[in-house]
């Protein structure tokens, strides 16, 4: 069988899709993408409407290496009794637009979707070794880490080590974490920002010697972050979902476009809705959401990627983030060509913090994109505006999409609608809701979540409710220059 995944960095590099799952990241530093997605065409007027016969159709047109049973298989262990929706994801209207409800599952954000999937099909991948374990090693900017610890725990033949910035994430995030139980979890603060955490992560996946002291002890270091490209195939899934609702309930005609507001961090949520455009989905803009870190927004204005302006604290925080890695995946889809510039324009990014794209380039990209910035407070008058306008609680990474959706529309009239990707729960964020809404109060995180919850009679998500009473059971703290020896202690690993 031809092999369908290559490096973006070398299209020699190639691998079928189980081995991508296993690596996370190619050996030269690349991430793994397809190129072949004439063959991957979807036929909109034959999906069926249930979340889970959706994932099978969508999932087995992308995934050519796993027989449909097994998929089938997957997807039920993974989304069955797991969610408290009915159908995983929830579509509800939004003044003209509509809400795409993503944060239902076991943790109450939408990493969820993906990391409910993903350890099922690693586990069909298998080990790289078939006597070995895998290490998942993963940085969070507050919510994969969660997400990927209960979608791992006790899983067989994984370990998984979760890397957080320290102070940099909500309490609830933290806490979340910290009080995650199971035999095959470790978590750990890194004092720095997410870049720091994301960046020292990338490091290990290269570190030939780690690698080698790890294969010795049969241990196979993979990740569960977005550069894996089993993280982002789940995830076209739920817009394939959400437009079906639309035409179900004759918000739009099967064939007409939309636009989707996706807020955006590390690339890899909104990457997953330019897949499903490139399967078919009519799709008109995807548009990128950022918060006062706009790096995004910047490179689109202007076709330059500039990291070096300091990252900021913000009340996203899981969008506080100043390498994208996906984009370099968009940027390769864009222009299959032309890898060797791809390759100098990474290779800058990394010893000088930023590059320029090519005027056709950004051409192509503002055709197909559309981008805007939220600032905290913009953020603050768009949750209070939503809560007076709808009754409804937003969160704010979901106030920064209906803030820039809001930009967009403003500019660009039009009866299109707009699905908002709605990512975390309000109650993940309460002391910034609450201050949206009431004003700072001196009062600490939980009871702000009970009090912003009796205000509103919106309940709390039930695995945020019992939160506060769980035990601490992780509250390790590091240098990032340290992480190295970290994983090689905790693995009991001397040299
Ligand atoms: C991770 C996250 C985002 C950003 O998603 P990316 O895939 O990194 O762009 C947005 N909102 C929330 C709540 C998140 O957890």
């Amino acid at each position: 069988m031809k092999k369908q995944c290559m490096s973006t960095r070398n299209p020699a590099l190639q691998a079928d899709f189980c081995e991508a799952l296993r690596q996370g990241i190619a050996a030269d530093g690349g991430l793994y993408i397809f190129n072949d997605w004439e063959q991957r065409q979807v036929d909109l007027s034959a999906l069926s409407s249930t979340y889970q016969k959706l994932a099978e159709v969508i999932l087995s047109r992308l995934i050519d290496d796993i027989p449909l049973s097994t998929l089938q298989h997957c997807i039920q262990q993974a989304y069955d009794g797991r969610f408290r929706t009915p159908d995983v994801v929830r579509v509800s209207p939004l003044e003209n637009n509509a809400l795409l409800e993503l944060y239902h599952g076991p943790t109450c954000a939408f990493k969820d979707i993906a990391l409910a999937l993903l350890p099922e099909l690693m586990r069909q991948a298998g080990p790289s070794n078939t006597h070995g374990k895998t290490l998942i090693l993963t940085a969070t900017s507050g919510d994969t880490g969660k997400a990927a610890l209960e979608g791992f725990k006790n899983q067989p033949g994984i370990e998984i080590l979760v890397f957080y910035p320290d102070q940099r994430i909500s309490e609830v995030q933290q806490r979340q974490m910290v009080t995650t139980d199971g035999q095959n979890t470790h978590v750990c603060a890194v004092r720095g920002n997410f870049d720091d955490a994301q960046s020292a992560v990338k490091h290990c996946f290269a570190d030939p010697r780690l690698n080698t002291l790890l294969h010795r002890q049969n241990l196979f270091l993979s990740s569960a972050n977005s550069i894996n490209l089993g993280r982002l195939l789940p995830q076209t899934v739920y817009y394939f979902y959400a437009y079906q609702q639309l035409v179900k309930n004759s918000r739009i005609r099967l064939g007409e476009t939309v636009d989707f507001a996706v807020p955006t961090g590390n690339f890899g949520d909104i990457l997953a809705g330019y897949y499903a455009k490139r399967m078919g989905l009519p799709i008109h803009k995807l548009i990128v959401c950022s918060n006062e870190n706009d790096v995004l927004t910047r490179f689109f204005e202007t076709g330059i990627y500039d990291r070096r302006p300091p990252l900021k604290k913000t009340i996203s925080p899981s969008m506080d983030i100043l390498v994208s890695s996906n984009l370099e995946r968009l940027l390769a889809h864009l222009q299959p060509d032309r890898t060797e510039t791809l390759c100098q324009w990474m290779k800058q990014l990394k010893e000088q913090g930023w590059y320029q794209i090519d005027e056709l380039l950004l051409r192509q990209l503002q055709q197909q994109f559309a981008w805007g910035r939220c600032s905290d407070e913009q953020a603050r008058q768009e949750i209070r505006r939503i809560y007076e306008t709808s009754s409804r609680l937003i969160d704010p990474h979901t106030a920064v999409a209906s803030y820039v959706c809001r930009l967009v529309q403003k500019n660009h009239p039009s009866d299109r609608p707009c699905i908002i990707l709605s990512t975390a729960s309000c109650f993940k964020f309460s002391r910034d809701v609450s201050e949206a809404l009431y004003g700072p109060q001196a009062l600490d995180e939980w009871t702000l979540m009970k009090q912003l919850s009796e205000r509103t009679g919106i309940p709390i998500d039930p695995p945020l409710q019992q939160l506060q009473q769980l035990p601490i059971r992780h509250c390790d703290l590091i240098e990032k220059e340290d992480i190295t020896d970290y994983i090689l202690k905790k693995e009991g690993i001397t040299v």
